[in-house]
């Protein structure tokens, strides 16, 4: 088994969900008391808002190499960044730290394929859905995208900032996005990739108008029965 490092903290609610997978993956597959080798730097968040609000990239490029870097100088012989949002810096640590970066998108995109998905509808901060750092690396790799228009996608970027990165989850907001999310199955999506980590959190499994697929660094897309 090799040691991962993780880039969390961003929020550190949704690092919970990474560190849990990850090791849930790795009992499974090897069985009894076996669990993941994890490095985890969780960052203050407030740190990297900051940057993030101040649209400062350059700040938080930085940030997150250095973060990356002291995880590898601890021991991590590959990194991940438990956000989907944070890939935006993922160009940056690809090129200046010494270690491969698994990224989230790739591992989407080969879970899509697999499941014979090929248009995703993409939830996620506002920047997730509208640049091009994150649906263009789908498109790429030839998975089609949808996204809100683009007030819905500030009013989905919102519930984030002020709801859910803080750790709270309303019945309104969960309705809101399963009914986003039931606007993008009309308009052809055939599942959805919840691309703020935080959104898995909000809105259960059952309710989900179509398979979703839950991105982390063993990304999974769930059936209707899953
Ligand atoms: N955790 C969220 C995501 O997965 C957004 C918060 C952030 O990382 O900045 O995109």
């Amino acid at each position: 088994m090799r040691r991962i490092g993780l880039l969390g903290g961003m929020s550190w609610h949704s690092s919970i969900e990474y560190y849990t997978k990850i090791n849930d993956a790795v009992a499974k597959q090897l069985g009894g008391h076996h669990s993941a080798q994890i490095l985890l730097d969780s960052c203050d968040f407030a740190d990297i808002r900051e940057l993030q609000e101040a649209n400062d990239w350059a700040g938080n490029d930085a940030s997150l190499v250095a973060t990356a870097q002291r995880l590898v100088d601890g021991g991590a012989e590959a990194v991940a960044i438990a956000t989907n949002l944070m890939h935006k810096c993922a160009p940056a640590i690809e090129v200046s730290v010494d270690a491969p970066l698994i990224h989230m998108v790739d591992s989407i995109a080969t879970m899509a394929k697999r499941q014979g998905y090929s248009t995703l509808a993409v939830l996620g901060t506002r920047w997730t859905m509208l640049e091009d750092f994150y649906t263009g690396r789908l498109e790429a790799q030839g998975i089609k995208t949808l996204v809100p228009d683009e007030a819905t996608c500030l009013e989905v970027d919102q519930i984030i900032w002020d709801e859910l990165t803080q750790g709270v989850f309303t019945d309104n907001s969960r309705a809101r996005y399963v009914e986003i999310m039931n606007d993008l199955k009309d308009r052809g999506a055939d599942a959805v990739a919840l691309s703020c980590t935080e959104i898995g959190l909000l809105v259960p499994r059952r309710p989900l108008p179509y398979p979703r697929s839950t991105p982390s660094t063993r990304t999974s897309l769930r059936s209707w029965s899953g």
